[in-house]
């Protein structure tokens, strides 16, 4: 096993993924092509719904973000394991419908949903729409009214927690675009509104902190402020939460460096906190929802490209250039995440080589990693960036005109296309 389970080395010294030999998948379906190892994928949703089933009780369902991989078949998946699912954008609501995903088991999010969204998620029979803030409240009460129904909704609600991950996704802080303060107290006039609001139906409140995170401080903290504040609602307004939604943001494994999770210990003590905090507070317990997203398809997930040119800079560092970049995979640049990268094709060989890894594109920042080992490759080498499967393909862009990558599924010790190739007319399908 390399890092996860999806990941491993055959006698060829060639990595497998999903126990398929990397190199006889390169040939297949050539590179740069994104791998999902199904098997992982759905042993991640039954992971999270047993437990969450098991410590947080019967009603608690795991809800998936799309906005983590977003296709098809992957909802396919998602559906079968009996998960909702959360959508950011019309375009993801589009895609789970088109997937036949029973759409009154999805959520709604975004901070700025346009009036035409709305109406799209009503008329697709949307389950839940997270409503972000008063305008959009008012607008959707207008629109749910004119097309004579009822709008189901969560409240989003910004607890005020500094998860300590990343600047750029850290989300549940005051001074945030997304949600209604408690510390201000407007998300008590959030709620007052929505209450006296003719086509609203409230279901609960929706937090959420952050994302990679590894320790359940976070959740425990927007657990304990989300709780008061169903309790404080509760002896306002008379009005008890059915849903308590605290979002995504469990971490994952990217490299050797990043602790182990331990899943399961981590809901079962968050289910233990969950309990004692409603009974301090004298409250029945709301149904406890969470939206894993990169945790159930990450892990899952490899890029294979084709390396090119191999430089040493005399004096200074060696690149190792590929067929992709951060057209698939921005990640690098956006955040200096970090990846565990291996040549693909002696991945049991030595990682002697210091290098610099960079992508195809006229453009200085394009690096998938930089200060990393690997076995020495040379054009034609095969080499795979593990742990892929969440915010990369559904990231990825057509700078520089570079075709996408495929999504291949990998199940059962069977590949077959999610995605095929873009080609070079998809690239003008657009263009008069
Ligand atoms: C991004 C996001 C998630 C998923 O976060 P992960 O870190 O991928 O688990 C869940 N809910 C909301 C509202 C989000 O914005």
């Amino acid at each position: 096993m390399l890092l996860h389970p999806s990941f491993d080395v055959n006698d060829q010294g060639h990595l497998t993924i999903g126990g398929l030999d990397s190199a006889v998948l390169s040939d297949t379906y050539g590179t740069p092509a994104y791998y999902l190892d199904i098997d992982a994928v759905r042993a991640m949703c039954r992971m999270y719904k047993k437990n969450f089933e098991t410590y947080f009780g019967g009603a608690s369902t795991p809800i998936y973000a799309g906005k983590a991989l977003c296709i098809k078949k992957l909802y396919s998946i998602i559906a079968e394991e009996g998960l909702m699912a959360d959508c950011v954008s019309p375009g993801e609501l589009h895609t789970a419908h088109a997937a036949g995903f029973p759409m009154e088991k999805v959520f709604f999010h975004g901070n700025n949903k346009t009036d035409a969204d709305l109406t799209y998620a009503l008329e697709l029979g949307v389950g839940h729409i997270v409503v972000d803030g008063l305008d959009e409240l008012h607008a959707l009460n207008a629109i749910a009214g004119n097309l004579g129904k009822n709008a189901t909704v969560l409240l989003r609600i910004t607890p005020g927690i500094d998860p300590h991950t990343h600047q750029k996704i850290i989300t549940g802080n005051v001074d945030s675009k997304f949600g209604m303060a408690i510390q201000t107290g407007q998300a008590m006039e959030f709620v007052k509104a929505a209450l006296a609001a003719e086509n609203i139906v409230l279901d609960g409140f929706h937090c959420h902190v952050g994302s990679q995170i590894f320790d359940i401080a976070p959740f425990r903290e927007a657990a304990e402020i989300m709780l008061a504040f169903v309790a404080r609602v509760r002896s306002e307004y008379g009005f008890m939460a059915k849903i308590l939604n605290i979002g995504g943001g469990f971490g994952v494994r990217y490299t050797e460096e990043d602790p182990e999770i331990d899943y399961e210990a981590n809901i079962r003590a968050l289910g233990e906190e969950f309990d004692a905090i409603c009974a301090e507070l004298n409250l029945p317990k709301p149904a406890i929802m969470m939206e894993p997203g990169r945790s159930i398809v990450a892990a899952a997930g490899a890029t294979v490209y084709t390396v090119g040119t191999v430089k040493t800079v005399t004096g200074f560092r060696s690149y190792v250039s590929v067929d992709g970049g951060m057209p698939d995979n921005p990640r690098y640049t956006l955040y200096g995440s970090r990846y565990t990268i291996v040549n693909a094709d002696r991945a049991d060989a030595p990682a002697d080589f210091e290098c610099t890894l960079a992508g195809r594109c006229c453009e200085s920042g394009d690096l998938l990693a930089e200060g990393i080992r690997i076995a020495r490759p040379e054009r034609g080498t095969h080499l795979a960036v593990l742990v892929t499967g969440a915010y990369n393909h559904s990231m990825a862009s057509n700078y520089n005109r570079i075709p996408r990558p495929p999504v291949i599924f990998i199940e059962n010790g069977q590949s077959s296309v999610a995605v095929r190739r873009e080609t070079y007319e998809d690239l003008l399908a657009l263009e008069d």
